[in-house]
């Protein structure tokens, strides 16, 4: 099984034993706003712990880690233009397979001009995008976040991630991946299943966005769980739990 999101540097050693030993191989772990990124600096440094720290302690456990480095919306410091100037170059580490996540959280313009920027730098380098939707104003801002997507990147570049039933319509068509997170307070694995069950297994793949927040490192093979308690066929929940980001992210 993938988990196609988590938050790695904000997780215990031992969380990545859990998951190897439930079933977890792969793991794609995402930049994020782990501290008040008032400087370019604690960026960097968030980068670097990513891609020198966090890979290690999930090997130590069994667990592949893969990264995507990106200037969340959460994340943009003052000398923003110094974060954007250097992600390039962190981009060309083996280990990192997108540019994420990225998006909107308030759709602010700074929020919107650093997105599209960072779609276009994907677009440039043929390299995989996740893309945040957030918690709240959630319908709204996806809908603007789609129309930049649409705009600055082939939406086949793309996952739109933390879909939920409220705006998995909105969705649905626009042609890139969608990330289902089963998350506590997001979503649960029931709703989960009731969104593949209406929608077919070839447009998602889960992920449980594991970070500070209530998390649960065995989101997704929780789900798998649910999925097949449903009757759904193996080649299905293989599609979701592994295949469709295996074949996304070129893993
Ligand atoms: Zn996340």
């Amino acid at each position: 099984m993938i988990d196609a999101h988590v938050h790695a540097d904000t997780r215990p050693y031992e969380d990545f034993e859990k998951m190897a030993v439930a079933g977890i191989e792969t793991a794609v772990t995402c930049a994020h706003d782990p501290l008040r990124m008032s400087v370019s600096d604690v960026v960097f440094d968030h980068w670097n712990r990513i891609l020198n720290n966090d890979i290690k302690r999930a090997a130590e456990n069994g667990l592949k880690l893969y990264a995507a480095l990106g200037i969340h919306p959460r994340s943009i410091s003052e000398d923003f233009e110094r974060a954007l100037e250097k992600l390039p170059s962190f981009l060309e580490n083996d280990s990192v397979v997108a540019i994420g996540e990225i998006g909107l959280e308030t759709a602010s313009e700074s929020e919107k001009n650093i997105f599209k920027e960072q779609l276009q730098l994907a677009e440039t380098l043929k390299m995989k995008a996740i893309v945040h939707t957030p918690r709240s104003n959630k319908k709204e801002i996806t809908w603007i976040t789609t129309s930049i997507i649409e705009e600055n990147i082939d939406p086949k570049m793309v996952v739109i991630d933390h879909v939920d039933c409220t705006i998995v319509n909105d969705v649905i068509d626009v042609g890139a991946m969608l990330g289902l997170t089963v998350q506590p307070k997001k979503m649960t694995p029931d709703e989960a299943v009731s969104i593949l069950d209406e929608y077919g297994f070839n447009k998602f793949y889960l992920d449980s966005d594991m970070s500070s927040s209530p998390s649960d490192p065995l989101s997704v093979p929780k789900t798998v769980h649910r999925i097949k308690l449903a009757g759904f066929n193996e080649k299905d929940i293989r599609k979701v739990s592994n295949d469709n980001a295996a074949k996304f992210f070129e893993l």
